[in-house]
């Protein structure tokens, strides 16, 4: 460490900051230390994680297979972390995390309690100012954001929310502290993926559950089991084969699509493949599936109506499925929530579908939920609204750049980013998992980590060619954002409402398609990355 006495006085001085200590946060301290960089995490919950220190609610687990999420750096972690669900619950994840942060030390280089309000760039020593709510302030070099994208909780604009008179919380926040659920009363407004996971497990436990629906959500089974201890030998002689595997699939997972033509496959064929895919565990049905179905219209209509079907085969009462059953988007054009007898939770006596678009919610009352049609008196209102997805945590920090300039204003239109890893007036402010960037789209533990080695990398090369400024050049961002909205319309999602298209319906006031997500795929964005450094980080303005 040390400090910068010239014109910070107070500010102790970085080569690199990190802010969040989530997945990619770890990651990079890890490989920034690596490198022989001083280098602090800032993180602002009073311990690691990210989403899995914050996400605690009931039934909150990964739907990435365990064992292709976690890193591949160290082969002693490999071998001596044993995975025991194939879709690990959240406190696995948590303890995988602090178990890595323990063992590699990098705990002491992270600084907890620690939200960064303001980073303010310097043209003449080419270092940023952080500025943390606390008033500490660091100077660095590289300021490197590794705040998640989905970490801004949203809640909903409903007239009399804080006049409810008992508990209320969005699932992000759901308490540390154990909540005693039995017999309980319960609102839960959304049926997103997060909703989808906690829907069955209140049903469990609680007296009535009442669940307000905008748009329903196509939703397959999870089919998670746990991994025997000879499994888990197996999986750990093969990891080289499974992390191979994710690197030529386009989500970074194990399941790659079906380039066949699904109307070329004859069709007594094409359905007992959709069968093998609902009864397969995780994202195949949506990954591994006919690449056809995420592109073509008449595929996904087909596809589609085969899992109405099967919603309806679950659901007892036909008026309940129906509502169940989206009209407005087909399968696999918003995020595929994982389910796990979610929709057998609705045979249940005691959970009600309040379809809201038939009794709108009206207000929240000291005693409940009140609807066009009646009062739902209830003990307890759980918020499971979403996020402001992929920006929401960044335009929270005043990043000012070049000229004050604004990264917030810069990108209050939709984001302009080279690879999505920079934004032109933000030299050497590189975000991790950022908007339009390969890794925030895809299995987040092997797009994050390959980002990140890209990063140091890049670091490295700075440092040895005597670098210590990096920005993109105009037209490589232009030529990128018009590269990523061109990704969007070779997808049937490009035109569906939801956190991938940037316009998601939970955020108020957001009526247009903003390019936040790279569709082209993980190989797509590896092999651009790989061209860009051997054409000399091509696109960057390097000093
Ligand atoms: P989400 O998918 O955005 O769902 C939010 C839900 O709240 C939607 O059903 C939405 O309805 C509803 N809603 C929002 N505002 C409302 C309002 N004013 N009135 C009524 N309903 C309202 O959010 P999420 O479920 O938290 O999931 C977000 C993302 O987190 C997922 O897509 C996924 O990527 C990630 N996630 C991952 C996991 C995992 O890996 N295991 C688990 C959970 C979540 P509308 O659709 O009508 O707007």
């Amino acid at each position: 460490m040390s400090t910068d006495s010239t014109e910070h006085s107070t500010a102790e001085h970085r080569d690199a900051i990190v802010i969040g200590a989530g997945l990619s946060g770890i990651c990079a301290l890890y490989k920034l230390r690596e490198l022989g960089l001083d280098t602090t995490v800032l993180e602002a919950a009073e311990d690691l994680g990210g989403t899995w220190f914050h996400n605690r609610y009931p039934g909150c687990r990964f739907d990435s297979e365990s064992y292709t999420y976690c890193y591949t750096f160290s082969d002693e972690l490999l071998a001596e972390w044993n995975w025991t669900e194939h879709f690990a619950p959240r406190g696995e994840t948590l303890r995988y995390l602090n178990h890595v942060a323990d063992k590699f030390d990098l705990r002491p280089h992270m600084r907890f309690g620690s939200r960064v309000d303001r980073c303010v760039w310097d043209e003449d020593t080419h270092t940023w100012r952080v500025e943390l709510t606390d008033g500490t302030v660091y100077t660095t070099r590289y300021v490197i954001p590794a705040v998640g994208v989905l970490s801004s909780p949203v809640m909903p604009t409903i007239e009399g929310i804080d006049s409810f008179g008992g508990p209320w919380w969005h699932t992000y926040n759901w308490p540390h502290e154990p909540i005693d659920l039995a017999g309980k009363r319960v609102a839960v407004i959304g049926t997103g993926a997060t909703a989808v996971q906690l829907i069955p497990e209140l049903a469990k436990v609680v007296g009535e559950l009442y669940v307000f629906q905008r748009r329903p959500n196509w939703c397959a089974p999870l089919h998670n089991r746990e991994i025997t201890p000879e499994e888990m030998a197996d999986i750990k002689s093969r990891y080289d084969e499974i992390f191979a595997q994710c690197r030529i699939t386009p989500g970074g997972f194990i399941h790659n699509p079906l380039r066949t033509p699904m109307f070329d496959v004859p069709e007594e064929e094409r359905y007992a493949f959709f069968e093998e895919l609902y009864a397969s565990s995780g994202f195949r049905i949506w990954q591994g599936n006919y690449r056809d179905i995420l592109m073509d219209e008449k595929a996904n209509d087909e596809f589609t109506a085969f899992v109405a079907n099967k919603i309806r085969e679950r659901v007892n009462d036909p008026a309940v499925a129906d509502k169940l059953i989206p009209t407005d988007h087909g399968f696999g054009t918003r995020r595929v929530p994982m389910e796990t007898r979610y929709y057998e939770a609705y045979n249940q006596p005691n959970v009600h579908l309040i379809d809201i678009n038939d009794t709108p919610i009206e207000r929240v009352v000291p005693t409940g939920v009140q609807t066009a049609e009646q009062t739902y008196e209830v003990d307890l209102i759980v918020y499971a609204t979403g996020f402001d997805a992929m920006t929401g945590t960044l335009d929270k920090i005043d990043f000012l750049g070049v000229d004050g300039a604004k990264l917030r204003d810069a990108w209050s239109y939709e984001p302009a980013t080279y690879l999505g890893l920079q934004s032109l007036g933000f030299p050497n402010l590189i975000v991790l998992a950022g908007p339009q960037s390969g890794s925030g789209f895809t299995n987040f533990g092997r797009g994050v980590e390959e980002t990140v080695d890209w990063v140091t990398a890049l670091i490295a090369y700075m440092r040895d060619h005597g670098h210590t400024r990096i920005e993109p050049e105009a037209q490589a961002q232009e030529d990128w954002v018009r590269h990523v909205a061109d990704m969007y319309d070779l997808l049937l999602l490009g035109k569906v409402r939801s956190w991938f298209t940037g316009f998601n319906s939970n955020i108020e006031g957001r009526d247009h398609v903003r390019h936040v997500v790279y569709n082209g795929g993980a190989p797509r964005y590896r092999k651009k990355l790989t061209e860009v450094v051997e054409q000399g980080y091509a696109g960057f303005q390097l000093s």
